[in-house]
């Protein structure tokens, strides 16, 4: 389905298009659609709610499907009830730069061992070698920390989850290996040698480090807001992955 097809039904129906200052952003595509349109509008989050139809199999983030066009036009005429989802963020304190990501921000390298010490709330908690970490929220537990054999979090869960990418496990050196899923006011701070080798990826995007030594991540307290206009089922989702 085109953009276009959808712009004109809807402007039939009385909406306008807004695309610098829009109060409903509707997504064609899959999950990683609407990831990408969060991004574009990552400075106006508190303004605005995303509707996603999907293209392809049922997403996490999509509501309906394209031949429910009918049915989703007749329910954009009610009021919506709104899912928040809050956002991870990785802190770099010696740019005072931000990243934020709605799935999962990574600290990898790629072709050489990334050597990380993880501290927790202040408490040293392990040295990490290996191709790095993941940290996700609970919408991103499906996406690629599911691929790193993290758990599934249900629905309605706030907590972060901690997983090793790759980790080297030997005689004299051993990490927890197993996914840590934890509250979600936790402080995850990183520390390593200079990083210049090393990718920080937040959902679609990446940010190649220059040679910072420390990242903060969180959960932040800036929040996703989806339009939901019917009752979602998190299971027929779910079933959908496999
Ligand atoms: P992308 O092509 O946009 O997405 C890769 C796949 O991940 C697509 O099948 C996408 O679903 C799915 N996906 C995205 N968010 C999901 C979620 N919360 N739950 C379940 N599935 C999800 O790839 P990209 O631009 O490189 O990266 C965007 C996101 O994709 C990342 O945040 C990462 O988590 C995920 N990803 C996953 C893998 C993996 O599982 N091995 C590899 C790379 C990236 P749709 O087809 O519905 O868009
Ligand atoms: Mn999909």
């Amino acid at each position: 389905m085109k953009a276009a097809y959808l712009i004109s039904l809807l402007s039939e129906r009385g909406w306008t298009e807004n695309r610098t200052n829009p109060d409903l952003v509707l997504c064609i595509g899959g999950d990683g659609t609407i990831l990408r349109a969060i991004h574009e509008y990552m400075d106006q989050l508190d303004q605005l709610s995303f509707i996603g139809i999907h293209t392809g199999t049922l997403g996490f983030f999509t509501d309906f499907t394209e031949d429910e066009l009918v049915s989703m036009l007749e329910c954009l005429k009610s009021k919506p009830s709104m899912e928040e989802y809050s956002l991870i963020e990785a802190f770099f304190p010696e740019t005072g730069n931000t990243l934020y990501a709605l799935n999962e921000i990574r600290l990898e390298s790629i072709s050489q061992t990334l050597s990380l010490d993880i501290t927790i709330d202040g408490d040293y908690f392990e040295k990490s070698n290996g191709s790095g970490i993941c940290v996700s929220t609970q919408a991103g537990s499906t996406a690629i920390n599911r691929s790193l054999n993290g758990a599934i979090i249900d629905e309605g869960l706030s907590v972060l989850q901690l997983v090793e990418i790759m980790p080297i496990a030997h005689r004299n050196h051993h990490t927890l290996r197993n996914p840590y899923v934890m509250r979600k006011d936790r402080v995850i701070e990183l520390r390593s040698e200079p990083m210049r080798e090393v990718i920080c990826s937040y959902d679609n995007l990446k940010y190649k480090l220059q040679g910072e030594t420390q990242v903060v991540i969180r959960l932040s307290e800036h929040r996703v807001r989806f339009a939901r206009f019917r009752p979602y089922s998190y299971l027929r989702r779910l079933k959908n992955l496999f």
